[in-house]
């Protein structure tokens, strides 16, 4: 998929982040798109959990949500994982799966407590010429930060030199509705921006719904 596609699919309302039963979700492909149609979505972006040593198989999930896009005319959906950042600047993901995807969003779950080592691996991933041919999004920025109450305004500056980077290197930031992160939102340009709920339950499909950001 192309930058300027999926650039466009997002100026209309859209769905981003989300999962489904096949991890930590509550809901199926089918109540996505249900909620899209009532509420005029046009795109639906899956963004399930992925690992390199996967528990699920992604190939029947990505068949699942085929299926069901084809009952929804007008609906697009859009295949992503969302992976986790590796100490040293990996990610937690396969080749059979990343070959599936258009949309591959960077995660920091379970990571050392090092906060060098977690600026430096994710400065490492996002200049990675290894995943430039995806739509990649930066998700939740800050949580690693947050999770550890860090107070230090010194080291949360250092989050944004790194969204900068992430910027530089043609990466969208995620502004993350259920953990509202990054902090610092405005520092990204509108082009590089875009709006997610991680929505597990249907209490995040309600807080899109009265959310101002969602595309409308
Ligand atoms: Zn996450
Ligand atoms: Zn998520």
């Amino acid at each position: 998929m192309k930058q300027e596609d999926f650039r466009k699919s997002i100026k209309e309302p859209y769905l981003f982040h989300l999962h489904t039963r096949y991890t930590d979700g509550k809901l199926d492909a089918i109540d996505y798109f249900n909620f899209a149609k009532e509420n005029g979505v046009r795109t639906i972006v899956f963004t399930e959990h992925v690992r390199q040593d996967l528990k699920y198989d992604f190939s029947a999930f990505v068949s699942e949500i085929r299926e069901v896009e084809k009952q929804f005319p007008g609906i697009r959906a859009i295949i992503g994982a969302e992976a986790k950042l590796l100490p040293g600047g990996g990610l937690d993901i396969n080749q059979v799966t990343n070959d599936q995807i258009d949309v591959l969003c960077f995660a920091c779950h379970g990571f050392p407590d090092d906060h060098e080592l977690y600026f430096e691996s994710f400065a490492t991933l996002f200049r990675d010429d290894k995943w430039k041919d995806k739509i990649r999004v930066f998700v939740h920025p800050g949580r690693y930060l947050k999770k550890r109450h860090v107070a230090d305004i010194e080291i949360w500056k250092r989050l944004d030199d790194l969204i900068e980077i992430a910027v530089e290197n043609g990466i969208f930031i995620e502004e993350n509705k259920r953990e509202m992160l990054p902090p610092s939102i405005d520092i990204v340009p509108e082009e590089w921006r875009i709006t997610g709920y991680d929505i597990h339950h249907e209490s995040g499909l309600e807080n899109w719904r009265m959310g101002e950001n969602n595309g409308k």
